[in-house]
């Protein structure tokens, strides 16, 4: 059984990964670069909670994992900074149970006064605020190239190139075109990020509702400041600290339908993280900022990184990709439910190995 995954940002490489520890023939397809892409920029905050259920799910087995092993929070330079949610609705019951049950000892609920005087957010009229003492924030591009070490070392196939094409093979299987020649699979998985539905449309298929959003955030000096990672629903500011006297802030874009990897700072944008902090975050005077960060993400109409059939096309081509800004949560989780799924589904009568072919 030969799997291709066809992109290395953070979903594609842990699934990799993780298939890699099974029994099957691997091979990544890592683009030419990682400069522009989501993982590379992501602010890496994660936490176990999540308004969506399902994600939640993801990122609390994922923070587990991170946390119960020293390789991978070595590898993603994981730091327990902690997380503040301040949620427009009280967080249900259940969901802190769940954390609870994962992270023992890890959340607790924190009314509006204290959020004030513990962390210097201006007093909003709101629910409690939840409080992960067991979270905080990784580096994802380095947990993905520590993962691609590991799996050259596994014996997985690592290949630095860009793939131009997709042909469906007699049988089931996929062809890639990698350097002008079609290289084959029993399974093919393109985790391309936003650039999947220009993938999908070099052989007619349509990108299954993902869509491209810009993502930005800038690093700025502040005052001494004792906030951990955080998330404000009443302005949609985030933020996580970012070395001593920094601070990352952010607020959600609505740049949609972005080129992926050209992805442009906004000193609008930028301005408006000022001015949010400015009212929730008013003793700590942000200044201009030190650096600006910007890149497209991939979102899926659910909201979810997980591994899904293309629409149309027979065989076994899956997309995995579609993690909506939150990713960098999720993915360890979801590549393990992912590869889990794989296997399953695997056909054993029909074992093709990769095989270079000589068609452009
Ligand atoms: C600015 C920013 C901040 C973020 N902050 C957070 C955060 O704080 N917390 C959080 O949970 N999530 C965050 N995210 C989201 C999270 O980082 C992403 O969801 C996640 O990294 C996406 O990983 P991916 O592998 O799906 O996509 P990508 O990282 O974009 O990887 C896709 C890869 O596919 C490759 N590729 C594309 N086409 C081809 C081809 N034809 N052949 C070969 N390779 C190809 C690309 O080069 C790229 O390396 C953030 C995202 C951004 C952009």
């Amino acid at each position: 059984m030969r799997i291709c995954v066809i992109g290395a940002g953070l979903a594609g490489a842990l699934l990799a990964w993780r298939l890699a520890q099974q029994e099957v023939r691997v091979t990544l397809v890592t683009g030419n670069t990682t400069n522009q892409d989501a993982s590379r920029a992501s602010a890496g905050l994660v936490r176990a909670f999540e308004p969506d259920r399902r994600n939640a799910d993801q990122a609390g087995r994922g923070l587990a994992e991170l946390r119960a092993s020293a390789v991978l929070s070595g590898w993603a330079c994981y730091r327990e900074a902690g997380s503040l949610y301040l949620p427009t609705a009280p967080i249900p019951v259940a969901a802190l149970a769940e954390i609870d049950h994962r992270l023992p000892g890890s959340v607790s609920l924190v009314d509006a006064a204290e959020v004030a005087t513990r962390f210097g957010l201006s007093p909003v009229d709101a629910p409690p605020a939840l409080l992960e003492r067991h979270a905080g924030f990784i580096h994802p591009d380095r947990l993905r190239h520590n993962v691609c070490a590991d799996l050259l070392a596994r014996g997985g196939e690592v290949r630095q190139a860009t793939v131009t094409g997709l042909r469906q093979e007699r049988g089931g299987g996929w062809s890639c075109r990698v350097a002008g020649r079609f290289a084959r699979a029993d399974t093919m998985v393109l985790a391309t990020g936003a650039w999947t539905p220009a993938l999908l449309s070099t052989t007619g298929l349509a990108g299954g509702g993902l869509r491209a959003k810009v993502i930005q955030y800038a690093r700025y000096r502040v005052r001494d400041h004792s906030l951990p990672a955080f998330v404000d629903e009443h302005t949609g500011l985030y933020g996580r600290p970012a070395g001593p006297g920094e601070l990352l802030l952010g607020l959600p874009t609505e740049r949609w339908n972005a080129t992926p990897g050209q992805a442009h700072a906004s000193a609008t944008e930028e301005r408006a993280v000022r001015a949010a902090a400015a009212r929730r975050l008013p003793a700590m005077a942000t200044g201009t900022p030190v650096e600006v960060t910007a890149a497209v993400d991939a979102y899926a109409p659910d909201g979810r990184l997980v591994l899904r059939r293309v629409p149309g096309a027979p065989g076994r081509l899956f997309t995995f990709t579609g993690g909506s800004g939150g990713a960098a949560k999720t993915a360890l989780a979801a590549s393990a439910d992912a590869a889990g799924e794989l296997l399953e589904r695997r056909s054993p009568d029909q074992p093709t190995p990769m095989a270079e072919g000589t068609q452009t």
